[in-house]
């Protein structure tokens, strides 16, 4: 088999990427050959061709046409692949076309706009083992911002947990590590030799003044900085001084407890809690607001500052509303300094910047001598919207022409502009001098990519061409013609647009180069733009969604009072959600609560926990009212799911779940436990149950909300005062139950599984089958325990008061009369009518405003 010219450059090319698919640009294509080709038929289900490199040579081959290639491109990085892009470098002709590589991608060095998703970050990650550490190192190309970290390295459940947490999109290690964690991405194999020394060695050289690295972390950011020198060196000019990842001051909260929080499920199509919160303007708006929720705080006055500005914006709408129009449209400054920090920014990205720092200077202005709270007032000084990088980039940049820069910057340039000017006016005026020497009146100049200019003149007047025309071309109703002048002006403007060409990309590198000298303050006022955004999105739905401040303190009380599930709240029909109170303190901070199935119990539990977070995150509350003792960590054990992919039952995982949390949590934790002790028979289930919140009341101390089916588990509330035992209130009616969806004190006396199996629509004969034969007593549904709250009770309370209110000295009989028919009227509807509870509060409500 002989190996043709074409296919040789290609196997050398592969051969400088071999980890990556290459995309070898044929003409119009980019084609993939051998494994690639099947890699990317299945990929991206394309169809898979052969081509023949000589005699015999037929390899298997799939192509994507040129004007697709970025859809591809996501799909393939979607996928996890590693691309290298090789494009033809010089124009095709008789020999070979030079080719190259010319861009490498993976995963997680993705920094064109056009491939990114904006509200997220885009996240390369390395893992290194050094001894009994585990290091990890991370950036974001996109914007250059890196931090590291180390963990132990034994602890691989933790790892696992913090690397799905920072949701990496590429993972690379050591090839010579065999590390084994869980992870979602599989972890890509680099070779290469790093030492503590050399890394060392390496980081104080490039980040000189940067804080010394322990050896685990500078391993990890040395391995990063390898895999991006090979492949997108440009990329390292973005790069940021690595950080400490500051654990300092941060609530950890566990991967299963943000999944049960639903606090950010990272889909587009299910409500979560940053869905709900995501009223940001700008991109690094939104991936602030993620990092907001993914870092909630432990300490009270950062807390504090964050409360404050966001009260500022809930009470001053002008400032509200003015930040979020001058806000809105604003494009990624973020990005845009990275891309001006490696270079690659093109010039419509300058104009971006330049349209962009003009609108960071509006939000200041909103801001300036108007915003009070120190984190607003320190934010608004970060701002600068750096007027002489504006002017310069409107000043240069031909906005609007087909010339990338604009006369007048540079005298070479200006002179071949004007030169090509010219030539083009002798072109234009060549039409009117060769139609008076020809007298052929429709003869015109024209200009074709094959060609070059040409004159043309109709086939009727063919034969008055003159002697120095040369025939180019034939049309069917035209003829084609060439001039000696006319070729030399071509020439000219040909070798001029090359000069301009090259004095052009000389002089923009140079813009973008000076531009670079700006971008850690770009990067300031990115930051704090950025920072503002998300706390006008976090100001707007506390407006919206009637948030309130939350106090915090040091204390363990958990007060609120009219508490919401933000989610649950949403999806229902406005006012249908029923606000509940919480109060645990010192004294009694386990609670116990009991109810059938869909009773509203692991809503409560959620909300609880939510209302907590939301505060550490320094937002406003769903709620009336709220006074918080700062907690340290959240721990919620709810629901239940298998773990089949690691052979665990839900039994197992419950208990793995439970024993963590006796493990961690302290007295300043929240413990949220939703129906433990499931998964097993009820003897065991009961028994472990039990145990549990005993523990938890007598070593642990945690603040404590515990759902359960099971009615001895309440009764533990009867013998320890540190215990309270609330349920949710049912009201039963001839025509079933009605969930009040209200937390009230009590222990529920029954489950109502065959009321809830009814309400589902179980067959009527299954039903009855139920409770006649399979040891279900046949008694009529039970009563719920006393002093269960109402609706109804809540109306007859109200018109007791009425009732106490007339003035019978100053009452005619009349009026009398009238007043006992109207509450005859609301008792018979709060009794009678088969309208929600809700409902009914609600017209009872309106009522009440209309007498008033
Ligand atoms: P449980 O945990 O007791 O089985 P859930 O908390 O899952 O019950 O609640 C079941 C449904 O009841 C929810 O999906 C929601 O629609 C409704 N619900 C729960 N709490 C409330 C509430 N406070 N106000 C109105 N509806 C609620």
């Amino acid at each position: 088999m002989v190996i043709t010219p074409a296919r040789q450059q290609y196997l050398q090319l592969k051969a400088e990427q071999p980890d990556a698919i290459l995309l070898f640009r044929m003409g119009d294509f980019y084609e993939m050959f051998d494994e690639d080709a099947h890699t990317a038929a299945r990929v991206l289900g394309i169809t898979l061709t052969s081509r023949e490199f000589g005699r015999g040579g037929r390899v298997p081959m799939a192509g994507i046409p040129y004007h697709a290639l970025n859809g591809y491109l996501r799909r393939f990085l979607r996928a996890g692949y590693r691309l290298a892009i090789c494009e033809q470098l010089s124009e095709p002709g008789k020999r070979l076309v030079e080719r190259g590589i010319t861009r490498v991608l993976s995963p997680g060095t993705i920094d064109d706009p056009a491939l990114l998703d904006a509200g997220r970050l885009n996240l390369l990650l390395s893992i290194v083992t050094h001894g009994a550490l585990v290091g990890l190192a991370w950036v974001d190309v996109s914007t250059g911002a890196c931090e590291y970290r180390a963990l132990p390295a034994d602890d691989s459940v933790g790892l696992a947990a913090f690397i799905d947490q920072l949701d990496p999109a590429e993972i690379v290690g050591p090839e010579s590590d065999d590390l084994e964690i869980d992870t979602r991405v599989a972890i890509r194999p680099i070779t290469g030799e790093w030492t503590v020394d050399s890394a060392t060695r390496l980081l104080t050289s490039r980040f000189p003044g940067c804080e010394p690295i322990r050896p685990a972390g500078a391993l990890a950011v040395a391995v990063l900085i390898s895999y991006l020198e090979h492949g997108q060196p440009d990329l390292l000019k973005a790069l940021e001084a690595p950080l400490p990842y500051q654990t300092d001051g941060i609530m950890v909260l566990d991967r299963q407890t943000r999944l049960n929080l639903e606090i950010d499920l990272r889909s587009r199509d299910r409500h979560d809690l940053f869905g709900l919160l995501n009223r940001t303007h700008t991109a690094p708006g939104a991936r602030r607001l993620r990092t907001l929720l993914d870092r909630p705080l432990l300490d009270r006055n950062a807390l504090g500052r964050r409360l404050d500005a966001i009260e500022e914006l809930v009470g001053d709408t002008p400032l509200r509303s003015g930040l979020a129009k001058a806000l809105s449209g604003l494009l990624d400054l973020e990005r845009l300094a990275a891309r001006i920090a490696t270079g690659a920014a093109r010039a419509s990205e300058l104009l971006a910047l330049a349209e962009t720092l003009e609108g960071a200077e509006r939000v200041r202005d909103v801001l300036d001598g108007r915003a009070e709270t120190a984190l607003l007032v320190e934010l608004t000084a970060d701002i600068d919207a750096l007027p002489a990088i504006r002017s310069r980039i409107r000043a240069e940049l031909d906005n609007g022409s087909s010339r990338l820069l604009r006369t007048g910057i540079d005298r070479r340039l200006d002179l071949i502009y004007a030169a090509i000017d010219r030539d083009r006016d002798g072109i234009a005026a060549m039409e009117r001098s060769e139609r008076e020497r020809t007298g052929i009146r429709t003869l015109k100049v024209g200009y074709n990519k094959v060609f070059g200019y040409y004159l043309e003149i109709t086939r009727a007047h063919r034969d008055k061409a003159p002697d120095d025309y040369i025939r180019k071309q034939t049309l069917t109703n035209a003829e084609r013609f060439v001039t000696p002048a006319l070729k030399e002006a071509e020439s000219r403007i040909l070798a001029n647009e090359e000069r301009a060409a090259e004095l052009e990309a000389e002089l923009y590198a140079r813009l973008v180069r000076e531009l670079g000298d700006s971008v850690a303050t770009i990067r300031t006022t990115a930051a704090a733009l950025a920072t503002i955004d998300a706390l006008v999105a976090l100001a707007t739905v506390a407006v919206e969604q009637r948030f309130a401040r939350p106090v915090l303190d040091d204390s363990t009380v958990l007060h609120i009072e009219g508490g919401r599930h933000p989610i649950v709240e949403r999806q229902l029909p406005y006012g249908e959600f029923v606000p509940n109170d919480t109060r645990l303190s010192d004294d009694a901070p386990v609670v116990i609560l009991t109810g059938p199935n869909m009773a509203g119990k692991s809503t409560w539990l959620r909300q609880v926990a939510l209302i907590v977070f939301l505060a550490q995150v320094g937002s406003f509350v769903p709620a009336d009212r709220a006074r918080i003792g700062l907690v340290d960590r959240i721990f919620t054990r709810i629901g239940a799911h298998d773990d089949l992919a690691n052979g665990r039952s839900t039994f197992m995982v419950e208990m793995l779940e439970t024993a963590t949390i006796l493990h961690h949590a302290t007295e300043r934790s929240l413990v949220v436990l939703d129906e433990i002790g499931r998964g097993t028979s009820t003897e065991d289930g009961v028994a472990i149950a039990g145990a549990v919140v005993e523990h938890l009341i007598e070593r642990v101390g945690a603040r404590t909300l515990f759902a359960t089916h099971f009615r001895e588990l309440a009764e533990i509330a009867a013998d320890n005062e540190r215990v309270a035992a609330l349920q949710t209130a049912i009201e039963q009616r001839p025509d079933g139950l009605v969930f009040l969806h209200a937390i009230v004190p009590g222990i529920a006396e029954a489950a109502f599984g065959l009321e809830i199996a009814r309400l589902a629509g179980l067959p009527t004969a299954v039903i009855q089958r139920a409770q006649t034969s399979f040891g279900k007593t046949t008694r009529a549904i039970p009563t719920v325990a006393a002093k269960t709250t109402s609706a109804a009770d809540v109306v007859r309370e109200r018109i007791a008061d009425d009732v106490l209110a007339v003035d019978l000295a100053n009452t005619t009989p009349l009026a009398a009369l009238n007043l006992l028919a109207e509450w005859q009227q609301r008792l018979r509807a709060a009794t009678e009518e088969p309208i929600g509870p809700r409902a009914l509060l609600v017209a009872e409500d309106q009522r009440a405003a209309q007498a008033d």
